[in-house]
């Protein structure tokens, strides 16, 4: 009987061991394409490189985007509204880009086209590449759409949570409703969209207003993505979407990129990160006088306390509930994964930074989904929108 179940035992860790293995090399052989981290901001405010090792200071560093198996990054080149001038500023924040990858040549190259981009893969080396997050960095000139996609940006998220003079975006749409003087796309707008769709730059609707998504939806020619937006059905958040939109996106053939943030995830964490930012009001407002950045405050003061936070953060597996539902209702091929790292303050409890992304093939193995329907969700439908972008184009 004893020998019976030590035999058990055997197998079940041999098993386990097996599972533990397999889940790596599956993600290991996998292309991972994570279509939003906005590290450009956070090493401003942070005052650090992204060849440096930090560990404990930002989600993201080169070292541990290849621990964590990270092939193709989409650098969100950031700027807020208040910016006397945004284009000027969205173009420093390129530079800085250009100049990691300058520094770390044999670690990591910028691509823009889907063959620089393979090639990267096979020699090794993170692709990076750029998305202008907030239309207004155009500054309403075409011309400045055109020097863009020249530096290599290949997506713009039309707006921002700022409407531009020719898109209102999600937060306007919902807060200032009727007072606005238009919705959705003005002819510039309508101009913006056909000219993305000739340079081949991917046009991105996360952080637009519903009827800015659906003039653009309607009028472009080529798929679009949601670089970093959840599922509005587990979290009715303005920045998720709803399933008509999911749907749409599915029959335009993009790709809708989950956000890791928690407040986007989970409908209950909002009110607890309230609570908790009341709590240490003080601290927060300190760095503010200081220069911080208002969201940067809040995550250098919930890092200080991570314990706190740490017991409102959800599991890693309510990301997979919102992956699997847009999976249930439209299918894979229409889901990957905008992780937003370095511009959120929190994620799931598991994942703490780009290292952790294997844990997400493992939650999908455990989850059921096979081999190939992990390359797609990791990578594989993401590469299949910029390809179809760049079509024709090189
Ligand atoms: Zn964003």
């Amino acid at each position: 009987m004893v020998s019976r179940f030590c035999f058990f035992v055997f197998l079940l860790l041999i098993g386990t061991t097996i599972f533990s293995q397999r889940y790596k090399k599956v993600h290991a052989n996998a292309v991972l394409v994570d279509t939003h981290n906005d590290f450009p901001s956070a090493s401003i405010e942070k005052k650090v490189s992204l060849d440096a090792d930090l560990l404990g200071k930002t989600h993201t560093d080169l070292a541990r985007m290849r621990e964590g198996g990270v092939d193709v990054q989409i650098f969100s080149i950031f700027c807020g509204p208040e910016q006397q001038h945004p284009y000027a500023f969205a173009n420093r924040e390129i530079d800085s880009v250009y100049e990691w990858a300058k520094r770390a040549p044999k670690r990591m190259t910028l691509v823009r086209t889907p063959f620089e981009l393979r090639r990267a893969i096979k020699e090794k080396r993170l692709a990076a590449m750029l998305g202008v997050e907030g239309g207004h960095m155009i500054e309403d000139k075409i011309e400045y759409l055109d020097n863009f996609y020249a530096r290599g940006v290949r997506y713009m998220t039309l707006t921002w949570n700022n409407s531009t003079s020719w898109a209102t975006s999600a937060l306007d749409e919902t807060t200032k409703g009727d007072s606005l003087p238009y919705k959705g796309l003005t002819d510039l707008g309508k101009k913006i969209i056909e000219r993305m769709n000739a340079l081949g730059m991917i046009i991105d609707v996360s952080h637009n207003g519903e009827q800015t998504f659906w003039d653009a939806i309607k009028l472009t020619k080529k798929p679009v993505i949601a670089s970093h937006s959840s599922v509005w059905h587990f979290c009715h958040h303005r920045r998720n979407l709803k399933d008509d939109q999911i749907k749409a996106i599915a029959k335009n053939g993009g790709v809708i990129h989950l956000n890791f943030y928690a407040g986007f995830l989970d409908s209950t964490y909002e009110r607890k990160a309230i609570a908790f930012a009341a709590l240490h009001k003080p601290e927060i407002d300190s760095l503010i006088s200081k220069g911080t950045q208002p969201n940067y405050a809040e995550m250098i003061v919930m890092e200080k306390y991570k314990n706190e936070v740490e017991s409102f953060r959800p599991p890693l597996s309510l990301l997979i509930d919102h992956l699997d539902y847009i999976v249930k209702l439209v299918g894979v091929d229409y889901v990957g994964l905008g992780s937003d790292f370095d511009g959120i303050e929190a994620g799931p409890r598991e994942l703490n930074g780009v290292q952790d992304f294997p844990l997400i093939t493992k939650a999908l193995l455990e989850r059921g989904y096979n081999k190939k329907d992990i390359r797609k969700i990791l990578g594989g439908n993401f590469l299949r929108v910029f390809r179809a972008n760049q079509l024709g184009l090189n």
